[in-house]
This record gives C-alpha cells, sequence and structure tokens, in this order.
C-alpha cells in the first residue's frame, strides 16, 4: 500500500448556481427533454437481477484511511483544488463558438492569477488538475502554478475527454499515456493525483488509472473520509480522496475547488 499520512477534510466545491426558472424553461422547450421519459431514459436496471445489478458495480469504497489525528492536533484538515479546464472541454466537443471558447479563456486570462493571488495572500497550498491541452494552449499557467513551490499539479485528461461517451479502452489508454508524459515533461516529475474529466469514468477507468501507478484518484464520492478504491472487490493501491460530500459553490464554470491533498503528500 502506499503513502497514508493523508489530510482532505474540506467540503468545499464551486459549482454554477443557474437560475432554475429559465433553466426550466429552457429545458421545457429542448425536444430531448419534451420526449416521453421512457425514450430519454430506458432504465436498463428494471429488468436485471439481483446477481446482474451486483456485477454492474464495479468500482467500490474500500478501507477508511481516516487518520486517527490530523496534523498539530488540528480539529480538522482544508485541502483546495481546482480544475484547470479553461477551453478543453469545449474544443474536445467541438463546441467553438468564440463566445464560448471566450469563458474557457477566461481562467488563462484573470481568473487563475487571481486565485493563484489569493492563495499566495494565505499561502495556502493547492492542488490543480488541468487538462495537457489547457496547458499547451497557455503554457504559463503551469509555469504560475508552480512558481510558489507550494501548490501540486495533476492529470485531467488530454482534452478533458468525456471517457463515457468515448467508452474505447484503447483510445482511452492513449490519452491518458499522452496526458501524463505531457505533464510529466512540464513539471518535471510525474504526476502523482489524477481526476477524471467530469469526474466521469468508463468502464477501463480504474483499471487504467491503478495501472498508470497514480497514487490517488479524486473523482468518486463513496465516503466522507478518503479511502481505498476497490476495482470488481479487490485492492486497486489507489486512494480516493472524495470530491463531493458536504457541499459546492461556483463563481464560474472554469475554476472548481473540491477535497484534494496536499501538494507534498
Ligand atoms: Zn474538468
Amino acid at each position: 500500500m502506499k503513502r497514508l499520512n493523508l489530510n482532505t477534510h474540506d467540503r468545499i466545491r464551486y459549482m454554477r448556481k443557474p437560475c432554475l426558472q429559465v433553466l426550466a424553461r429552457l429545458l421545457l422547450a429542448c425536444p430531448a427533454f419534451s420526449q416521453p421519459q421512457s425514450a430519454v431514459n430506458p432504465q436498463p436496471g428494471i429488468k436485471l437481477d439481483l446477481d446482474q445489478l451486483k456485477a454492474q458495480i464495479r468500482v467500490t469504497a474500500g478501507r477508511r484511511l481516516r487518520p486517527q489525528s490530523w496534523p498539530g492536533g488540528a480539529r480538522v484538515a482544508v485541502a483546495l483544488s481546482f480544475d484547470v479546464d479553461n477551453m478543453a472541454a469545449s474544443l474536445a466537443r467541438g463546441d467553438i463558438a468564440p463566445g464560448v471558447l471566450s469563458r474557457g479563456e477566461y481562467g488563462a486570462v484573470d481568473g487563475l492569477p487571481r486565485i493563484l493571488r489569493l492563495l499566495d495572500k494565505y499561502k495556502i497550498p493547492a492542488s490543480f488538475f488541468i487538462p495537457a491541452v489547457s496547458d499547451l494552449l497557455h503554457p504559463q499557467m503551469i509555469r504560475d502554478i508552480l512558481a510558489s513551490g507550494r501548490h501540486e499539479v495533476g492529470v485531467h485528461g488530454w482534452i478533458h475527454e468525456l471517457l463515457p461517451a468515448l467508452n474505447d479502452e484503447a483510445e482511452e489508454r492513449r490519452l491518458l499515456e499522452r496526458a501524463v508524459a505531457h505533464l510529466t515533461k512540464v513539471i518535471g516529475k510525474r504526476p502523482v493525483g489524477y481526476r477524471a474529466p467530469s469526474w466521469a469514468f468508463s468502464p477501463y477507468t480504474m483499471g487504467q488509472v491503478a495501472k498508470a501507478g497514480f497514487l490517488y484518484d479524486s473523482s468518486l464520492m463513496a465516503s466522507d473520509d478518503a479511502y481505498e478504491v476497490l476495482l470488481d472487490g479487490k485492492p486497486t493501491g489507489v486512494i480516493e480522496l472524495p470530491i463531493e460530500g458536504f457541499w459546492t459553490i461556483s463563481p464560474s464554470s472554469t475554476f472548481r475547488a473540491a477535497r484534494s491533498p496536499h501538494p507534498n503528500w
């Protein structure tokens, strides 16, 4: 088993707060949402027996990894992380309208510098999960992230590819290896943390994350505490630092904060 001196207990996360009324109107106006529910969601699970349902649950929580105490006798440990998606997800799905891309560009121009200034002000370490394409388009970002020496950079896909939609084991492996190789070259060491784009695993992701040798994943949400991930009931050696457990807030879609490890772990 790998290092277990974990620390993660903040439940801060940023997410959008849409105007629900406007959203509801848009959804009702959209043909996809006005179709009969059965056409949109066929609910295949209703046809399966218990064994078949259990066979579908392949990634689960193993042993709890909450330490007996936090360093310095602290009552709670807080960690911040940010997903530096920028334009990557939009480019991945071909959504290239200038307005959409400019929203992603905001992260590189003003969003990230603002966050780094705030973290620097209070000398808070954080983790930044970044798609390789985000770095290729705005290489200054990782240079700025690493400038203080306090922060960690983790893998967040090649181009924020949506893995369940990709659903291709070989192609997913190619993109993961490409992303790891790129970040390794840029930050000067192999990244130890992984967060799936959109937190979304394909059937192959957990196996590939374990095989790639990541110390931890931060895409799942099975516990308040860190835990070891099981794949098909077997320990993977990968620590999960759950992303969701308490509450979420967000000023923009470009940056998101979640529980994540101290960069030096
Ligand atoms: Zn993301």
